[in-house]
């Protein structure tokens, strides 16, 4: 009997010691899906403090988890919430070849468990959620593919099961994984959210660089409270835990000695989508070409920081974020295009490295190379604020014909409150004509469409039982007006989902037509006049028989009312 139960106890042992969190950043080694996931379940098993979900579908077959930490033992988010905790969101490996995060936040929660972190510090009014790897395909798909950085000497693909960026999807939602997140994202609703990355670019001495979401477009109380404090808190505790910051690298010119600006992370990326919904959005970008462990430690020490922060000021953060929703309700005008402020420059201390030229053995021209025996420190220009292009007043509703299921799918996906029409009925809205767009070439799975031009027309539209009515009255409505105003950024129109209004459906026979459109012309003299002037203008117009034709019927009753008319209409507000 004695001697099976030290048996037993050898065993269990022995079980613990195997499923126990083995850190190999040391060795510049990254751990595999299956071992991260391994790791995080050992601690879900042994700890009550701790629980492993399962949330939805990736792409490549296997599940999304979410690791969740939370004191009390309380897993559910409603009743967190309604504890006043806050509660914080990492994201890990949206691009698994920039693994450091997937090891810092395994480190963090062992960290925590296991006692060497102060749980309480951490967690007494905080609930941390993890997704210990989000791109499940990437990571599976192991190799060297970034080239460009120093270890770790095996790492995850960049393109999903999809071959999809997944920090592009955020508003078209490709993938499973996007579903998936955007799920966990609105049942949880974080106060705080932090997504985990590794830098490309310049080299400099920073081992760890940060974009902190645009602030102008974030609701100007979470901004203020994000640049006045919680940033530069952010950037004193990093130079404490010896993991000194500089916002991320963005070159102005080929190097920073030109100057750096600020990241505009639009909703397609994690922190643009996030700050649709008052969340403040951290993307960590750590130096590729310093040590993976160094890497990995300065996205733990950030971690650390930030959520023992957000621990200790939980009331604050609480209500600013409350008021935020409250403002976003109330709001009556959003802005849906930025450009960068080249009139607000100001100037911050950088740590590089002397940029030199130097002659390519292989083509025999300059190339560029940081001499890291030159270390140099200066002010160089920083350009952070954007200022506002387009600014949208929000209609009483939209209205959605029940056609466009894949706007509908996403709008429910992200927690907005819809209706229907009871019957079918005619309605005076507000119709956008898309005048001209450019499109971009082939990009992450779309075209993607940009300078778009509109004129509005007031008109009496046929619209059926079933159709959607989006009141902007809801804690959602930036992502509403950010989605659905053609012309923002990353508007659905400008990821493809209406395109086929874009093409119209009749065509004339110029032979058959011949006689109406003379008939038109001389019914219609300001068709002529605008048909002459054309085809000054237009030389293939002017030689072709049949596009003459054409322009009289496109300028003609005839012609197709729908041609290029955006479905989203606005219902506008009483003045
Ligand atoms: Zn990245």
């Amino acid at each position: 009997m004695k001697l099976s139960v030290t048996f037993l106890i050898l065993i269990f042992v022995q079980i613990h010691i195997f499923a126990q969190y083995n850190p190999q950043y040391e060795d510049n080694k990254t751990p595999t899906y299956y071992e991260v996931i391994n790791a995080y379940k050992y601690l879900a098993d042994n700890y009550k403090q701790a629980q492993l979900f399962v949330e939805g579908k990736t792409d490549i077959g296997k599940p999304l988890h979410l690791f969740v930490l939370s004191l009390d033992g309380d897993f559910n988010p409603a009743t967190i919430k309604k504890k006043n905790k806050r509660i914080v969101l990492i994201n890990n490996g949206i691009h698994p070849g920039e693994s450091c995060g997937i090891d810092a936040s395994l480190q963090f929660a062992t960290d925590i468990l296991s006692g060497k972190l102060k749980a309480k510090k951490y967690l007494q009014n905080t609930v941390i959620c993890i997704i210990p790897v989000y791109n499940v395909g990437g990571a599976l798909n192991r190799g060297h593919s970034r080239m460009n950085q120093l270890g770790p000497i095996e790492h995850g693909f960049r393109g999903n099961g999809k071959n999809l960026d997944l920090n592009r999807d955020f508003i078209k939602c490709d993938s499973e994984n996007t579903k998936s997140f955007e799920r966990i994202f609105q049942k949880w609703s974080p106060d705080i959210f932090i997504d985990t990355h590794t830098s490309n670019g310049a080299d400099y001495q920073y081992k760890i660089t940060l974009i902190a979401t645009q602030s102008d477009k974030l609701n100007p109380i979470l901004a203020k409270y994000m640049d006045d404090t919680l940033v530069p808190y952010l950037y004193k505790s990093m130079k404490k835990s010896n993991y000194e910051m500089i916002p991320y690298v963005q070159t102005l010119g080929r190097t920073p000695d030109e100057g750096i600006f600020a990241f505009y992370d639009s909703p397609r990326y994690a922190s643009g989508y996030t700050s649709l919904f008052n969340t403040i959005g951290f993307i960590t970008e750590t130096h590729m070409l310093k040590p993976y462990k160094d890497r990995v430690l300065s996205t733990y020490h950030f971690i650390v920081n930030l959520t023992g922060f957000v621990n200790k000021n939980y009331v604050e953060i609480g209500k600013i974020r409350q008021k935020a929703f409250k403002n976003t309700v109330n709001q009556s005008q959003f802005t849906v295009k930025w450009t960068l402020d080249k009139t607000k420059d100001s100037t911050i201390l950088f740590k590089g490295y002397e940029a030199k030229y130097k002659t390519s053995e292989i083509t025999g021209m300059q190339r560029l190379y940081y001499d890291r025996s030159k270390p140099y420190e200066k002010q160089i220009k920083y350009y952070h604020h954007y200022k506002a292009v387009k600014t949208i007043k929000k209609p009483a509703y939209y209205i959605i014909p029940q056609a466009w299921k894949r706007v509908i799918e996403r709008l429910e996906l992200n927690n907005v409150q819809i209706e229907q029409l009871d019957r079918d009925t005619v309605l005076s809205v507000t119709a956008y004509y898309v005048d001209d767009f450019s499109t971009r070439n082939l990009y992450e799975n779309h075209y993607l469409h940009y300078d778009i031009k509109t004129h509005v027309k007031t008109e009496n539209i046929q619209f059926y039982k079933g159709d959607y009515l989006v009141k902007p009255n809801q804690p959602t409505n930036y992502y509403i007006i950010a989605t659905l105003e053609p012309d923002a950024d990353d508007s659905f129109f400008a990821w493809n989902f209406f395109d086929a209004v874009l093409q119209h459906k009749e065509w004339i026979s110029d032979y058959i037509f011949e006689e109406t459109a003379l008939k038109i012309l001389k019914e219609h003299p300001e068709i002529k006049e605008k048909l002459e002037k054309s085809k000054e203008k237009d030389v293939n117009l002017a030689k072709s028989h049949y596009y003459q034709l054409f322009f009289i019927y496109q300028h003609s009753e005839y012609f197709e009312k729908s041609y290029r008319r955006y479905p989203v209409y606005r219902k506008e507000l009483k003045k």
